[in-house]
C-alpha cells in the first residue's frame, strides 16, 4: 500500500458552517478544481459569490443577506 498525497477543494457555507456534501454518499464532497468546484456548487443551489464568499442552499432570513451586499430600503423599491 502508498499513500498519495492530493489536493482538493472542500466547501464550507459562509452563514452557517455547513460542509458541502456529495449528494451519493453524504460524505464531505472533494472537488477537484476551483472551476469545477464553482459549477458543482452553483448546481446544487449554492451561491459562489465574487468576494470569494459561498452560501449554501438554505433560504431562512439568514441566508437572504449575502454578506457585502446592502439591502434596499422602502424608499429605493417604490421608484
Ligand atoms: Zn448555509
Amino acid at each position: 500500500m502508498s499513500l498519495t498525497l492530493r489536493a482538493c477543494y472542500t466547501a464550507t457555507c459562509d452563514i452557517c458552517g455547513a460542509r458541502y456534501l456529495d449528494p451519493d454518499t453524504d460524505a464531505v464532497a472533494l472537488l477537484a478544481d476551483e472551476a469545477k468546484a464553482e459549477q458543482t456548487l452553483r448546481t446544487a443551489g449554492w451561491s459562489v459569490l465574487a468576494n470569494g464568499y459561498l452560501v449554501c442552499e438554505q433560504t431562512d432570513a439568514a441566508h437572504q443577506q449575502i454578506p457585502g451586499q446592502l439591502s434596499l430600503g422602502a424608499e429605493e423599491l417604490s421608484r
